[in-house]
């Protein structure tokens, strides 16, 4: 791998999302050498994938390059590679590029799309985990409006114009409040062959009401700004299967469709080596103590989505949410300057600073500790928040261009098919 041997201790981080980049930025000032490891070369910002799904920002806008990152850290490397096993009986990974040896070994990988084992549904739906992802979602959205509009059958239009999209968790009502605004100002504008009208956005959610993690203030306002932009929600209905033609549900529900986007729940999917008593079970996330360390090992470690941290307030773990991870990151890197210099780790607490969903313009849902709200208030402070949030001035300064831009034009302008998508 071309990296030299430290004579100071060599931390090896597993993946540059928002745990592993919070981890090794926190490192910056240490004397300790970083290693950082990606399958991407970039780190992606994930909460804003689903508006590269429907055409609201280019993808370079949500993606930052981790080498920039680590810029400030002399002792620091950056290498792309995928993680393939850890032989913790000698501190050694090995990946698509080589083996390497760790003195100190966290895991940041995150987690992937749950297709609940069903095969059928993950050879036909689309995800939207990765920048790639949401790049097929547009593609495939745009192809399917250019193939609607030469269909010979109103069956065949229809289908086309069809989306469905399950899970009525955060990205879903999100995703599909960003889907009707396409319905809403793009079609009528710029595709006069097409019937608006023969658009529809299904939202399909298991539980009794959208955003179930959050408050049912939340969920009410949330679904009420939906059925105002056209999305209908269907609650209590489970999928059963997507052949690519149809799906089918628990319910008498059955949708013809050319598009199902899954975005019905996330799996961990830990790295082969480790003992299987340090994963929890369903979850497959691994199970940790309150300063990260991996069970039954004293030198790894699990932070961000990939960890199972149960504590009082926590008895299933952190929420799979982009602040646990950020803060777990920071404090690690506080803990392990700590540990290589003969000091006691400190325990981690969550700081649960609320959550927050937009459904379009004008519209978001905020649950704070102790006051919630919904509509333009909420849409504005989620703007912001996002906003600063990204990584990179360039990126912030390009996201707040675009926003503005599309907010006075009632615009998508990255609708452009690239990359065509192959079913
Ligand atoms: C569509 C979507 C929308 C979301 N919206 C929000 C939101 O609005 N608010 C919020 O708080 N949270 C949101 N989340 C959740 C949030 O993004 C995650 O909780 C957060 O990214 C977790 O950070 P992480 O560092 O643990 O993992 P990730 O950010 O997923 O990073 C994991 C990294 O590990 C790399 N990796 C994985 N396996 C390997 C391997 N074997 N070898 C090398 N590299 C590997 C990956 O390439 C990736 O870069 C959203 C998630 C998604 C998918």
């Amino acid at each position: 791998m071309n990296i030299p041997e430290p004579n100071v201790p060599r931390i090896v981080i597993i993946g540059g999302g928002f745990a592993g980049v919070n981890l090794a930025k926190s490192l910056a000032n240490s004397n300790l050498q970083i290693v950082l490891l990606d399958k991407h070369n970039y780190h992606t910002f994930q909460p804003l994938l689903y508006q590269v799904s429907s055409s609201g920002l280019e993808p370079d806008s949500i993606a930052y390059p981790l080498r920039k990152i680590l810029k400030k850290h002399k002792n620091s490397f950056f290498r792309m590679a995928d993680v393939e096993q850890i032989d913790a009986t000698h501190n050694q990974i090995t990946t698509s590029i080589g083996k390497l040896h760790y003195d100190y070994l966290v895991i940041a990988t995150g987690t992937t799309t749950n297709f609940f084992g069903n095969a059928s549904i993950e050879a036909n739906s689309m995800p939207m985990k990765s920048v790639p992802q949401a790049l097929n979602i547009r593609s495939l959205i745009l192809q399917n409006f250019e193939k609607a509009a030469i269909a010979n059958s109103e069956e065949a239009r229809k289908a086309y114009l069809n989306f469905v999209i399950v899970g009525g968790g955060p990205t879903g009502v999100e995703l599909a409040g960003a889907i009707a605004e396409l319905k809403n100002h793009i079609l009528p504008r710029e595709y006069h062959d097409l019937n608006s009208e023969h658009m529809q956005i299904h939202l399909l959610e298991g539980a009794d009401r959208v955003l179930p993690p959050m408050s049912k203030h939340a969920s009410t306002k949330a679904e009420a700004f939906l059925k105002s932009l056209g999305v209908k929600i269907h609650t209590n209905v489970f999928v059963k299967n997507y052949d690519g033609i149809e799906v089918t549900t628990n319910s008498d529900l059955v949708l013809k469709t050319e598009t199902v986007i899954w975005a019905a729940g996330v799996t961990g999917a830990p790295i082969n080596g480790l003992n299987p008593d340090s994963i929890k079970d369903k979850t497959n996330r691994y199970i940790v103590n309150r300063c990260n360390q991996v069970k039954g090992y004293d030198t790894i470690f699990a932070i961000g989505d990939i960890a199972y941290m149960a504590t009082e307030n926590f008895p299933n773990g952190h929420p799979q949410v982009a602040q646990p991870a950020i803060q777990q990151g920071k404090l690690l890197g506080k803990n392990l300057i700590r540990m290589t210099t003969n000091q006691t780790p400190k325990p981690f607490t969550y700081h649960d600073k609320g959550s927050m969903a937009t459904i379009g313009r004008n519209k978001a849902v905020v649950d704070l500790k102790h006051f919630k709200f919904g509509g333009f208030f909420a849409w504005f402070i989620w703007m912001f928040i996002h906003l600063m949030s990204l990584v990179g001035f360039r990126n912030r300064v390009i996201v707040f261009f675009n926003w503005t831009y599309n907010y006075i034009n009632f615009d998508k302008a990255a609708r452009l098919i690239i990359r065509p998508f192959k079913k």
